[in-house]
């Protein structure tokens, strides 16, 4: 069994998680958890069993997603590319699964930071996926566009410069395969672009819907499983931090209500479960898997 692929149904949709590696972040505590009071951090930490000193790193995983709903054939994000050694796993895993790159007829990017796009082109520069309709929210698709200063960003210049230099490489060349989307529309039967900004502009989550069976793909708009129990901390990467926290709170709640099968792009392999109303807040319950 590749560890890299994770099978599984959606109604009569065949879906699977696919891995493009994983990437390591220095001081995780202060990238996930901005605002947040460093006594309450410390103490849901513990209750993940992790110690403030001794969380220097996170290894976060990047997994997309492929839907194959009879008609279609659907990418969902493309991964980090060369961001760095350990990612850049997305063609190869699909290729072991028999899916060539000029059978996907469609790519949805959920944002346009590098490890949601950086997978778009091949080496050439030209489009990765040359028979595809590449589908994106207009504001997030007109944000990177512009060269943005990125001024409100709680993050070094080198993340700056990185996040641009990523949006620069990848986004124009795809710009003659484009389909840019602006309201809570049908993309194609059964898959439906939510809203979901905050973490960007215009960060969209997607409600894949087949035979009365959901899944909610929520790519960043929780970046680790912590931020249900605490939806209001939210991530130095995070573009518009109040905007995050209504977009958390809508989802989850969407979620718990309609017992809707979640994947969260940087959560633990293969990034799937549920989120269970807690409370006042909510908590992830991971499914269960095998080998
Ligand atoms: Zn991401």
């Amino acid at each position: 069994m590749n560890a890299e692929i994770y099978r599984f149904k959606v109604g009569t949709f065949e879906s699977m998680a696919v891995s493009d590696g994983t990437h390591a972040y220095p001081d995780p505590a202060t990238l996930l958890f901005a605002n947040a009071p460093k006594g309450h951090l410390e103490q849901a930490l513990r209750e993940h069993n992790l110690q403030l000193e001794q969380w220097v790193q996170w290894v976060s995983p990047y997994t997309c997603l492929v839907i194959n709903t009879g008609r279609h054939q659907v990418l969902v994000d493309t991964g980090a590319g060369d961001l760095a050694p350990s990612t850049g796993n997305l063609l190869q895993n699909l290729q072991a699964e028999g899916i060539e790159p000029g059978d996907i007829d469609t790519v949805i990017l959920t944002h346009g930071h590098p490890d949601h796009i950086g997978g778009n082109t091949d080496s050439e520069g030209k489009p990765a996926f040359p028979n595809a309709r590449y589908v994106m929210w207009k504001d997030e698709w007109d944000f990177w566009t512009s060269a943005p200063s990125l001024a409100e960003l709680k993050v070094d210049e080198h993340l700056k410069q990185l996040l641009l230099t990523f949006a620069h490489n990848n986004l124009p060349p795809i710009q003659g395969q484009l389909d840019l989307v602006d309201h809570e529309t049908e993309i194609l039967p059964g898959v439906h672009a939510v809203a979901a900004p905050g973490h960007t502009p215009g960060h969209m989550a997607l409600a894949i819907s087949s035979a009365s069976e959901q899944l909610l793909y929520i790519s960043d708009a929780v970046l680790y499983p912590i931020h249900l129990d605490y939806p209001d901390w939210y991530a130095a990467v995070d573009f518009a931090p109040d905007q995050v926290v209504t977009t958390r709170r809508q989802i989850f709640e969407r979620a718990a209500a309609e017992k809707a099968l979640v994947l969260a792009f940087h959560f633990p392999f293969p990034g799937l479960g549920h989120v269970i109303q807690k409370g006042r807040g909510w908590q992830w319950q991971p499914i269960e898997t095998t080998g």
